[in-house]
């Protein structure tokens, strides 16, 4: 049994069942045993691979959007380019790496990340260093807003699916949060609260299902990070761009998930051994954006809109710089837009303030409630 697997037990006998939310935040956030505070989860040695581990292409093509951006914003300077959860620092390298050919830009940009592992913000640290940039790393995007002034652009690629999120499931009394609390022999397992949840999750629980045993998510969270965002955007100008897996609409379903070793585990079965995720809700983006007065557009699929902002002609010119690796770049092509990989399942929004179409997108894209 793990450490905090003993932590959490502990607290759920001396204190009653935690919530999900709770629970995942201990799991991911600990600050001695949480997942992502003790160890580098990526890339083939680790549990799973992102996108831009995948491949440069990644980093790059988003580097590339966010120059377009700029541009179109009036090339303000200076202005904070965020990232939300660099991981290893992979994204932010290759994005300014291919931005380079806008001096103006580079010159601009503040480079500001939020990221709360202390051992992925070392590894950022040596990734950025080691191609001359410099950053400066926060908590919460709060913090960035209120330690700089100036025109927002902000990317976030597979963060919101971290953020903690709460689970419903409704029974003859009605909807009930679900917890994590003690089964027999002392493990953790799933439970219900014996209370009704606030009248206003009541209401909101209401319009996803009626079906005795539904489950439904809500991760107030995302819808947190969304608002903060488009608020600052709003204010200052910018655009943010949200790449994760997920699904179009609220709905309900249960979509936590644990990832160890590339394989899927219970989510109570390894608590800060395993990552912790939920598949992103991107009707709550698009509300937490509306409610933070800006626009927010898509999402398209990862395939889709790779291929609007030129991932196969940059593939085409990798290929051509160096044949010998066709293969690989080919591979990558196909693993970040292929329908049956990441192409369908990886979406994206944007936000950008009234009035603008972020990069990539179109006038009709608009999100629709
Ligand atoms: N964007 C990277 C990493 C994705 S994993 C990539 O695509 O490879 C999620 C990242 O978000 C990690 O860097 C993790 O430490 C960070 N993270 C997760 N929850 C966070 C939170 N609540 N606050 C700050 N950073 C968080």
């Amino acid at each position: 049994m793990s450490e905090l697997e003993d932590l959490i037990r502990d607290r759920i006998a001396e204190r009653g069942p935690i919530t999900i939310a709770a629970y995942m935040q201990a799991c991911l956030g600990h600050p001695s045993f949480g997942y992502y505070m003790k160890q580098d989860p990526f890339g083939a040695e680790g549990d799973f691979t992102t996108a831009p581990e995948i491949s440069q292409m990644f980093g790059e093509l988003l580097g590339l959007w966010a120059v377009a951006g700029w541009q179109a914003a009036g090339s303000p300077a200076p202005f904070a380019l965020a990232e939300l959860g660099p991981g290893r620092g992979t994204l932010m390298a290759d994005a300014l790496r291919a931005a380079s050919g806008s001096h103006a830009f580079l010159k601009a940009a503040q480079v500001q990340l939020v990221e709360m592992s202390p051992a992925l913000r070392a590894a950022q640290e040596t990734k950025l260093a080691a191609s001359g940039i410099e950053a400066q790393w926060h908590d919460t995007v709060e913090a960035i807003l209120a330690q700089s002034e100036g025109t927002f652009f902000a990317i976030a690629n597979e963060f919101l699916d971290a953020l903690p999120i709460h689970q419903f499931q409704l029974t003859e009394a009605g909807w009930r949060e679900r917890l994590v609390g003690l089964g027999e022999g002392g493990a953790l397992a799933f439970t219900l609260s014996g209370d009704p949840p606030p009248d206003f999750a009541v209401q909101i629980l209401s319009t996803r299902s009626d079906q005795i045993g539904a489950i439904a998510e809500f991760c107030p969270a995302v819808v947190g990070t969304a608002q903060q965002c488009a608020r600052a955007i709003a204010e200052r100008g910018g655009l943010a761009l949200f790449v994760d897996y997920g699904h179009e609409r609220s709905a309900a379903g249960e979509t936590l998930q644990a990832l160890r070793d590339h394989e899927y585990v219970s989510p109570l079965a390894s608590p800060g051994d395993a990552d912790l995720t939920a598949h992103v809700d991107f009707e709550a983006v698009a509300r937490g954006a509306l409610a933070g007065g800006c626009i927010p557009f898509g999402p398209l699929t990862q395939g889709e809109f790779l291929s609007r902002i030129g991932i196969q002609q940059r593939a085409e010119r990798l290929i051509a710089a160096n044949p010998d690796h066709a293969p690989e770049v080919t591979e990558a092509l196909d693993r970040l837009t292929g329908e049956a990989r990441m192409g369908k399942l990886f979406k994206v929004m944007a936000l950008a303030p009234q009035g603008v179409i972020p990069p990539g997108f179109e006038a009709g894209e608009a999100f629709q409630l």
